[in-house]
């Protein structure tokens, strides 16, 4: 496999010790329904999966109001059809929305067509609520190198699916610039506290108190390399009372070191591209 060339990337640290990034991947039904769409009869599953876009995202908003944060949604296209007042308040409360993938399948699993149709039909329904994204992450964080090509050819600026390092670089896609922030499965709720016995998508169901620690021992170590935090949250696990506390506390830990900044994707993703490009800069919408 050829590794997408890499180019000089901007300062995005800022003088910080580590900078973190709340995502907010809002999947609600969605990862269920790629499985298969008998699980629309499947109340129980379905109200599970609701609880994210019904009760989570709008507490979450509430704590980021309390804190003055700024965050990025990631929401599938699914989801924006489906609850689109999560589009309409997560835009109202000035954060950034990005692209999740339409139905979250996984483009590892997707022909280039398929891959290519999963990108149209969102931007046509993003651009539906008046949302011009430019970033990107692939359901799973599963994607190919055709995945990226695409992202350069539709105009995006950044992808945050990859794992090889733990500081945000840019690359060449398409021939064009891109940035990418990379997550990792240590600081992503799903491996904390996803529980669903139909379909499987999880056997965990762990302390909140685990959690805080375990994140808050990444960031304490990322201030010293100069890393991105890059934390994944779902709604519908985060949003659940004890783990939004814990969610506050990790939080509370991260300003309380004074030298953490936490930032929103796209504005990362400009600084390491030299900051020509703003946040907002993105395709553009196609008739
Ligand atoms: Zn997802």
């Amino acid at each position: 496999m050829d590794w997408p060339e890499r180019i000089p990337a901007g300062d995005w640290l800022r003088g910080a010790s580590a900078v973190v990034v709340l995502s907010v991947d809002v999947d609600a039904e969605s990862p269920v329904l790629a499985r298969g769409e008998r699980y629309l009869n499947h109340l129980t599953t379905m109200s599970h999966q609701a609880y994210g876009p019904r009760v989570g995202v709008p507490r979450i908003l509430d704590l980021l109001d309390r804190y003055r944060l700024p965050a990025t949604f990631f929401v599938p296209g699914v989801t924006a059809e489906r609850w689109p007042h999560v589009m309409e308040n997560v835009a109202e409360r000035g954060h950034e929305i990005a692209m999740h993938g339409f139905t979250h399948r996984h483009p590892v699993h997707l022909s280039e067509g398929e891959q290519r149709e999963e990108i149209e039909r969102s931007l046509k329904c993003f651009f539906r609520f008046g949302v011009a994204p430019t970033g990107y992450r692939a359901p799973n964080w599963e994607m190919t190198r055709h995945t990226l090509d695409l992202l350069g050819e539709f105009g995006l600026r950044y992808d945050s699916s990859l794992m090889d390092d733990d500081r945000p670089y840019a690359m060449l896609s398409a021939g064009r610039p891109i940035a990418e922030l990379p997550p990792h499965w240590l600081l992503d709720d799903w491996e904390q506290y996803a529980f669903l016995p139909e379909p499987d998508v999880g056997q965990q169901i762990e302390a909140p108190s685990k959690v805080v620690e375990l994140w808050s021992a990444e960031l304490e170590a990322m201030r010293s390399f100069g890393s991105l935090c890059m934390l994944t949250l779902h709604p519908f696990l985060t949003g659940r009372p004890s783990r939004l506390r814990g969610l506050e506390e990790f939080i509370r830990f991260a300003l309380s070191r004074g030298d953490v900044r936490f930032a929103r994707a796209d504005e990362i993703a400009s600084a390491v591209l030299g900051g020509e490009d703003a946040p907002g800069t993105g395709p553009a919408p196609q008739s």
